[in-house]
């Protein structure tokens, strides 16, 4: 069977297409793309923009361990809720995924979900301990694509660097959390002015600065790659500036909520508003918004972080970090950078989709003949308040509640399977969502 979605705005950032076109998809990958397509079904895309599905490299989907949180498959539901078809899935679950067979059971589960594309990033160190490296190989070979100890930084630098030696020998790529626990532990937000008002133990940005630096210098030792993850502070985006300029082979992200947010937000002791690295300054902001015009940031990602409301519910100081991400990811996207003017819808895409591929090595990010038909079918203009009943997901510790967002998801397709279609999308006869996906969210 042939579909074709007709009539939406396509962008494409592999080849700068951006226009009106149609896409044709058959056997579950992409075969045309023109205009005036035709096939055995349509699906009718007009007034809509049309983009490669969405690469989240950052999401903690807590299976196996925390299943309360978030399974794989509830995590799944909420990627294509959010247009996300592609994550890379963090590895401080309970037991750790630190060996071939915890990688090769993530892999089984999404096989067996057969829904969006899910890579496992595995530990770097064996039991996230930070001492001993674990066998990157075996866990490349086993369907890991990255590796990584996040949540926590590797405290020594010399298993670090030895960590980095071996990623970079193996080619699979770190992943780092950058933080100094010395001197972050106790903090609960941001060390500032805020913090002072509210009597919250702080955080302070160094912690964050002295371990992107230190992390970047040992990638330079090691002569090997490094992905600086959740970039959240003006001198962090700066150092990542400066590597680059010396040609240093450093990638970076940053999320939503730390251009949407600033630590003077956080009102009535919001535990949805702790996360860590915790939110920042306005001056921050600013730089962060820098670093993603001016390529210093590469990609964006959520930190997808889910947490039940008994945990969450709990003194701010006492809450674990977190909020989950991957279903207001579109919305903090079009109204914190597009809607302002600061990114074009374009280069935009290109930060959730082709760049963050590119990073993990992946065939996905392109609307390119013959690759999986992952395609994200959204409107730009809607707005819409988020409420806690929203989520797919089977937590909603999001700040976002009661936020009017912009731009909303109104299909998701992946591999030609339809994950997820809202009303506003008329599925014609003979395409439903797939039925692992069919989501209601009290039934997960
Ligand atoms: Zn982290």
């Amino acid at each position: 069977m042939k579909i074709v979605i007709k009539n939406g705005w396509v962008i494409e950032p592999s080849s700068g297409f951006s226009g009106k076109s149609d896409i044709g998809i058959e056997n579950g990958v992409i075969s045309s793309v023109g205009v005036n397509l035709d096939g055995d079904v349509s699906i009718d895309a007009e007034g809509m923009v049309v983009t490669p599905g969405f690469v989240d490299i950052h999401v903690h989907f807590r299976e196996p361990g925390f299943e309360s949180k978030e399974t794989i498959a509830s995590g799944a539901r909420a990627s294509a809720h959010g247009g996300v078809t592609s994550v890379v899935t963090m590895p401080n679950t309970m037991p750790p995924i630190d060996n071939a067979g915890m990688v090769e059971l993530v892999v089984r589960r999404a096989q067996d979900l057969d829904g969006i594309h899910i890579y496992p990033a595995a530990c770097a160190t064996k039991g996230r301990e930070g001492k001993e490296l674990t066998e990157m190989a075996d866990l490349l070979q086993s369907g890991a694509v990255a590796v990584t100890d996040d949540g926590n930084d590797i405290e020594s630098s010399a298993v670090l660097r030895h960590v980095l030696e071996y990623a970079g020998m193996v080619g699979i790529p770190y992943l780092a959390h950058c933080e100094d626990e010395a001197l972050s532990e106790g903090g609960a937000m941001n060390e500032g002015i805020a913090s002072a008002l509210l009597g919250i133990p702080g955080i302070p940005r160094e912690a964050e600065e002295t371990r992107i630096e230190r992390n970047i210098r040992l990638a330079k030792l090691a002569n090997a790659p490094i992905h600086i993850q959740h970039v959240t502070t003006k001198r962090g985006v700066e150092i990542i500036r400066q590597a680059k300029r010396e040609g240093i082979f450093v990638t970076a992200e940053t999320c939503p909520h730390y251009w949407m947010l600033t630590d003077s937000q956080i009102e009535n002791y919001n535990s949805n508003m702790k996360m860590n690295p915790p939110l920042r300054e306005k001056e921050d902001i600013q730089a962060i918004i820098e670093g993603l015009q001016d390529g210093t940031i590469d990609c964006i990602a959520t930190d997808h972080a889910p947490h039940t409301r008994t945990e969450k519910n709990v003194p701010f100081q006492e809450a674990p970090f977190g909020i989950v991400g991957l279903e207001t990811l579109l919305g903090c996207v079009i109204k914190g950078l597009v809607n302002p003017g600061y990114l074009s819808i374009e280069k935009a895409i290109q930060l959730l989709t082709k760049n963050p591929a590119n990073i993990i090595k992946i065939n996905a990010g392109t609307l390119g003949i013959g690759v999986p038909a992952d395609i994200t079918i959204f409107n730009l203009e809607e707005e819409w308040v988020v409420t806690e009943d929203y989520f797919f997901s089977k937590s909603s510790n999001s700040p976002f509640i009661g936020t009017k967002l912009c731009g909303k998801v109104k299909c998701t397709l992946c591999c030609g399977k339809v994950l997820y279609a809202d009303k506003d999308i008329l599925l014609p006869e003979g395409l439903s969502i797939s039925p692992t996906f069919l989501c209601d969210r009290f039934l997960i």
